[in-house]
């Protein structure tokens, strides 16, 4: 075997166990395995778990805070100028600020990623082609899917379809866009399906967000995706409408989000940031209510979206951070519910993005990380800074901290 992790604790397991890895594959786990590897790594009773997996991100548009004017700290500020910032974007620049990231990501122990890149008459094929060739530098750290995104609107930005098709072609591997900044929403939907079934692409939609009382476009998602077959293929971010319904609703409209194979991201940095601006008191949290959809079937799962920019000005890319805030927004009070938040992170969120068995077991790819903690309340409470990453069984990443006390 090539790598020998011994005694680890695993996500609702009991008890301590070895995992044998080879080939980049988990072979065996075992309370205790004998023979001898080319790297063993001793746990000592600290938990190992599946590679984190940040569904959501923006690669392209992180790290803008020392470019932008901010003054209301609203979404129509952070749309418009970062709208303004991507003018000046280049290959060189985005790429210098999404090795940042990716880096970051890796070393938090984060073993897959889906970036959003923007595709529009403004920013052509820029973010596109800086961001293809990343995918294949930091292969070796983490799987990363680019999601082409029309976040400035379809119909209402002629060209917009062209260069979609074109981004695809180029070698996207999934097609969004982000409906509500359309004038004609239903029609952005049914031109990012249509992308999706020419190029048999997943979709990835930025859906029902904001506040406002606009209906929901869920239905509409729902329906497209039947009617094209796409059941499996689908995912949501934001989805913070869905926080404001009373449980019959939210339970109606869950049993159908399921039924229709869609997932759910709650993007919870920054949903809590950017709902209920208007609230003068008693503020709303705006959350998807992840752990409500998933009781009902929907897979479900939490990341990261924006890192340092207008939308989302605080954070570092550890996606275990999103966890803790998940779990507090969410007032998640079991060790069951951390378990299920951590999934949300990892073998949920892989499911999520069509990345099917990412999760601890003979036959799965190596994908893991060893963090100090020995629960996973303990790691989602306090998301250690020490933790071991290993990418297809092999070491990738090793953070730790010191700290030095001088008692008088
Ligand atoms: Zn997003």
């Amino acid at each position: 075997m090539d790598l020998k992790i011994t005694q680890a604790r695993l996500p609702g397991r009991s008890h301590q166990w070895d995992i044998a890895i080879a080939n980049g594959t988990i072979i065996d786990i075992a309370p205790s395995l004998l023979g001898t590897a080319i790297t063993t790594l001793d746990a000592q009773g600290s938990l190992v778990i599946p590679g984190l997996v940040d569904a959501h991100i923006h690669l392209d548009k992180a790290f803008l805070l020392d470019r932008v004017q901010w003054e209301t700290g609203t979404f129509t500020e952070a749309l418009q100028e970062t709208a303004n910032a991507k003018r000046s974007f280049t290959i060189a620049d985005i790429q210098t600020r999404a090795r940042r990231v990716l880096e970051q990501a890796i070393a938090f122990g984060t073993t897959a990623m889906r970036s959003h890149v923007e595709v529009d008459p403004m920013i052509q094929l820029t973010g596109i082609k800086a961001l293809l060739p990343l995918r294949d530098e930091y292969a070796w750290g983490l799987t990363l899917q680019l999601a082409v995104f029309a976040q400035e609107g379809i119909t209402n930005q002629p060209g917009t379809k062209a260069l979609l098709r074109q981004a695809m072609a180029l070698g996207g591997d999934v097609i969004g866009s982000a409906p509500y900044v359309d004038p004609d929403p239903e029609q952005n939907i049914r031109i990012v399906f249509d992308i999706a079934q020419e190029f048999d692409r997943d979709v990835d939609f930025h859906l029902d967000f904001l506040d406002d009382d606009a209906p929901l476009l869920l239905p509409v998602v729902i329906a497209e995706t039947l009617k094209r077959g796409w059941q499996g293929r689908v995912c949501l971010g934001h989805m913070t409408k869905l926080a404001g319904l009373d449980p019959v609703e939210l339970a109606a409209i869950a049993t159908a989000t399921a039924a229709a194979g869609i997932s759910v991201l709650a993007l919870p940095a920054t949903d809590l940031y950017m709902m209920a601006r208007r609230d003068t008191h008693n503020v709303r949290r705006g959350v998807a209510p992840a752990h409500t959809l998933a009781a009902f079937g929907v897979t479900t799962g939490v990341a990261t979206n924006n890192v340092q920019n207008l939308f989302t000005p605080f954070g570092d890319g550890d996606l275990l951070k999103m966890c803790t805030l998940l779990a507090q927004v969410l007032q998640l009070n079991t060790a069951e519910s951390h378990e299920h938040c951590l999934a949300m992170a990892t073998t949920d969120a892989a499911r999520a993005i069509g990345l099917p068995n990412h999760h601890i077991a003979p036959g799965n790819a190596a994908d893991l990380v060893l963090l100090n903690a020995t629960s996973v309340t303990e790691a989602i409470g306090a998301a250690p800074t020490q933790r071991t990453v290993i990418k297809q069984g092999r070491i990738v990443a090793q953070s730790s901290c010191q700290q030095t006390l001088f008692a008088s």
